[in-house]
C-alpha cells in the first residue's frame, strides 16, 4: 500500500532488520544535520527541530465549533515539518506532490495521513497532486482496488490534479534500464536469491560483501541479455537486472545492488495486458515516474529514509536524460492507529470468519469503514492536522480520532428525538384527537439550523431506560407514582400504571397522566427525556433499526494476544442492534436536507451519499444512515457516543 516500503520482488533477497536499522538511524542523523543547516540558512531556526508536534492540537476548538469553510490542514501546513519542508523548493503554486498507493487493498485510516499530507501540501501552495497507481506488480493488483482508492481520496475532499499510473510509462522505464546498462551502471545476474544473500553480508548482512562475476561482464552482453529477459528467453527468478550501486563500500542497504528489472510468475497486468514478461522494481520506477510528474516535493514516510539514497542516486545517473529539476524526496512520520488491526491480510481474515459485515463494517478502520460509519472526512483532517506533522511517527488509540469526531459534530449537526428501544405510554387525561404541534429547533439555542414541529399526542413512546418498574430514590425519570419532564412539551407526565407479558416480565405498556393545568401537581420535574408521538397525520414514528459499536477489540493491542491469534481478542459484544427503534418526524427534513454538517469550502467532498445524513438523536449518541436503510425502515449506525466514557 501507499507509503510502506515495497515487499522485495521475488528472487530479491531482503534485507536484514538490524542492517536497515542501522543504516536509518544514519541516514536520520544525516537528515537531521541537513535540516540544522536549512534552518540556519533560511532563518526558520526559532523553532527547536525536535519540538514535539505530535499530539499538540494546532487548530483551536471553539464554541461554535469548526469553520466549515477553512481547510484544517492548513494549520498544519504553515507550522513545523511541512513548513520546513517547503523551503527544498520553494516553489509557489509549481508545488507538485503525489500519493502514490499500490492498488493492491483498500485504504485505512493511517493512508489519510498520506493524502492529507500530499494533496492538502499542493493545495495550500496553489499547485498540483497526482493520484499515481503504483501498478508495478501484476500479482498482487485487483481493478476494485483502483476505483477504492480514488474514491476514498475524493470522498476525503480532494481533487487529483491526473491520475496516472507508474505502467503509464513501462516504455520509458525500459529505455532508462537500457540506458543505464549502456552507461555501465546497470547488470544482469544469474545469480540465485541465497547467492545474492550471500554477497550482501549473509542472512544477518554481518559478513563480507562481495562481487559476483556477473557485475563485470561487457556492457554489450547485459544489453543482450536484458532484451532476452523482455522477449521471454529466460524463466521467471532465472536471471535479474541489478543496478550496479556500490554494493562494496556503502552501509546503505539500498546502496547493496538493488534488482531494477525482474521477470514475474504471472505477468498479466490489468492495463497493459501480456505485453510484458518483466517488471520494473520500486526502487528503479518510484524516482523516475516522480521525475517525470515533474514531482517538486516527494513526501513519504520515514521508512523510506534508507531509500533516500537509491532515490537521488538513479536520478543522477540518468540526469541528463531527464530535463527537468530533480525531485526532492523527504519523510514524515507515519500515522499508526491502535485498537484495531489494519493489515489486509487480518481485515480479510475478520471478513472471511464472518466476525464483521465486510471491508466497509463500521467497526473497521478502513476508510470505506469510516463513511459508511458515517465519520465526516472534515473531521478526519481535522485528526491529521491536530496531530501535526513531523519526523516521529504518530501512535493514536482510536479513541482520539472519536474524540475529534465528537467535537467536530457538536455544533454541525441537528438534534433529533430517537427511541432506540420504546415502550408506548398512554396519556389518559388527553383525548384521541388530540395533538399539540410543538416547535423544536435543530439546534438548541442556534436559530441558523432551523427549527420542525413535532406532534404531541395521547399515544408517546419512551425509552426502556428510562422507565423502571420498581423506583428507586436515585432514580429521577419515570417509574409508578413519579414524573418526568418530556423534551419542550410543556408540562411533565406521571405514570399511573403499567403492563407486563406474563411471560417474560418485560413491560409492555405504560399509563400516564399529562400534569397540566387541570390536574392539582405543580412540582417541577427533575429530568426530561426524549420521546415522539403518533400521529398519522405527520407521519410519526419514523421505523428505524438502531446499531450500537462498541470497540471490535478487547484490548489496545490485538496483535500482542498472549495466545498469538489477534480474533481472540475480539469482543463479542461490538454490536447491538435495536430493531423496533422509532424516530421523530423531524427526520425527514434532515434526510432531505443532507449533507450534515453542510458542504463548506474547507471540505468539499464528492461521493456524497446516505451517509451524509448525520444527526445527534438525544441522550443517545450520533448517528448516520446506513446503506442497508429501506423504504420501510432506517437503519442508523451509531457514529460516536455522546460521552468518552458511554458504552465502554
Ligand atoms: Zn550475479
Amino acid at each position: 500500500m501507499a507509503d510502506v516500503p515495497a515487499d522485495a520482488p521475488d528472487g530479491e533477497p531482503k534485507i536484514s532488520k538490524r542492517a536497515a536499522e542501522k543504516a536509518a538511524k544514519k541516514a536520520q542523523a544525516k537528515a537531521a544535520k541537513e535540516a540544522a543547516k536549512a534552518n540556519a540558512s533560511t532563518d526558520l531556526a526559532t523553532r527547536p527541530k525536535d519540538a514535539p508536534t505530535a499530539g499538540k492540537p494546532i487548530a483551536k476548538p471553539t464554541d461554535t465549533g469548526p469553520n466549515l469553510d477553512e481547510d484544517p490542514m492548513d494549520a498544519a501546513i504553515q507550522v513545523g515539518w511541512l513548513k520546513d519542508v517547503y523551503q527544498i523548493a520553494p516553489v509557489g503554486k509549481g508545488v507538485t506532490t503525489r500519493f502514490p498507493p499500490e492498488p493492491n487493498g483498500f485504504l485505512h485510516v493511517g493512508h489519510a495521513k498520506a493524502i492529507a499530507v500530499n494533496f492538502g501540501f499542493a493545495k495550500y501552495h496553489g499547485g498540483h497532486c497526482y493520484l499515481r497507481y503504483d501498478d508495478t506488480n501484476p500479482e498482487k493488483e485487483e481493478g476494485e482496488y483502483f476505483d477504492s482508492i480514488k474514491e476514498m481520496v475524493e470522498w476525503l475532499g480532494y481533487t487529483p490534479y491526473k491520475v496516472t499510473y507508474s505502467s503509464d510509462h513501462f516504455a520509458e522505464l525500459y529505455e532508462l534500464a537500457e540506458e543505464l546498462i549502456r552507461r555501465g551502471k546497470a547488470y544482469t545476474c544469474y545469480c540465485t536469491q541465497e547467492e545474492m544473500q550471500m554477497q550482501k553480508g549473509g542472512p544477518d548482512n554481518r559478513g563480507a560483501r562481495y562481487a559476483c562475476s556477473h557485475r563485470e561482464k561487457p556492457m554489450e552482453e547485459s544489453l543482450e541479455e536484458f532484451r532476452g529477459m523482455r522477449d521471454g528467453k529466460f524463466k521467471p527468478k532465472e536471471v535479474f537486472l541489478r543496478m550496479k550501486m556500490n554494493l562494496l563500500d556503502s552501509g546503505n542497504p539500498y546502496m547493496w545492488d538493488m534488482a531494477a528489472y525482474r521477470i514475474t510468475e504471472h505477468n498479466h497486468h490489468h492495463r497493459t495486458g501480456d505485453k510484458w514478461r518483466i517488471y520494473p522494481t520500486y526502487d528503479f520506477t518510484h524516482c523516475l515516474c516522480d521525475a517525470f510528474e515533474q514531482i517538486t516535493h516527494s513526501l513519504c514516510t520515514t521508512e523510506f529514509r534508507t531509500a533516500r539514497e537509491s532515490y537521488d542516486w538513479l536520478l543522477d545517473q540518468l540526469e541528463s536524460k531527464l530535463p527537468f529539476a530533480k525531485p526532492q524526496q523527504r519523510e514524515y512520520g507515519r500515522l499508526n492507529v491502535t485498537g484495531t488491526v489494519l493489515s489486509k491480510r487480518k481485515i480479510q481474515k475478520l471478513v472471511a470468519e464472518k466476525h464483521v459485515r465486510g471491508w466497509d463494517d463500521p467497526r473497521l478502520y478502513t476508510l470505506i469503514a469510516l463513511r459508511r460509519r458515517g465519520i465526516p472526512p472534515g473531521a478526519i483532517r481535522t485528526f491529521v492536522a491536530e496531530l501535526g506533522v513531523s519526523d516521529n511517527t504518530t501512535i493514536i488509540q482510536t479513541i482520539r480520532l472519536e474524540t475529534t469526531v465528537r467535537k467536530y459534530l457538536e455544533k454541525t449537526v441537528p438534534r433529533l428525538m430517537l427511541i432506540p428501544d420504546p415502550i408506548p405510554v398512554h396519556i389518559d387525561n388527553l383525548a384521541d384527537d388530540y395533538c399539540e404541534e410543538i416547535s423544536l429547533d435543530f439546534m438548541p439555542r442556534d436559530a441558523s439550523m432551523g427549527s420542525h414541529v413535532v406532534p404531541f399526542t395521547n399515544t408517546i413512546y419512551i425509552d426502556r431506560v428510562d422507565f423502571r418498574a420498581v423506583d428507586d430514590a436515585n432514580f429521577f425519570r419515570l417509574a409508578p407514582g413519579k414524573k418526568v419532564g418530556l423534551l419542550s412539551v410543556p408540562h411533565p407526565i406521571e405514570c399511573t400504571s403499567f403492563t407486563t407479558d406474563a411471560a417474560t416480565g418485560k413491560v409492555t405498556g405504560i399509563r400516564a397522566t399529562y400534569c397540566n393545568s387541570d390536574t392539582s401537581s405543580t412540582e417541577k420535574p427533575k429530568a426530561f427525556i426524549q420521546w415522539v408521538a403518533k400521529s398519522a397525520h405527520h407521519n410519526s414514528p419514523v421505523a428505524a433499526e438502531v446499531r450500537i459499536f462498541h470497540p471490535l477489540f478487547r484490548s489496545a493491542n490485538p496483535d500482542a494476544h498472549p495466545s498469538g491469534n489477534f480474533l481472540e481478542d475480539i469482543n463479542p459484544q461490538s454490536e447491538e442492534v435495536y430493531p423496533d427503534a422509532l424516530l421523530e418526524a423531524g427526520f425527514e427534513e434532515v434526510r432531505s436536507r443532507k449533507p450534515w454538517p453542510r458542504a463548506g469550502e474547507g471540505v468539499e467532498s464528492m461521493h456524497g451519499g446516505v451517509w451524509d445524513v448525520r444527526f445527534q438523536g438525544m441522550r443517545v449518541a450520533y448517528f448516520a444512515v446506513d446503506q442497508e436503510s429501506t423504504g420501510e425502515k432506517v437503519v442508523l449506525n451509531q457514529i460516536v457516543s455522546l460521552k468518552e466514557d458511554a458504552g465502554k
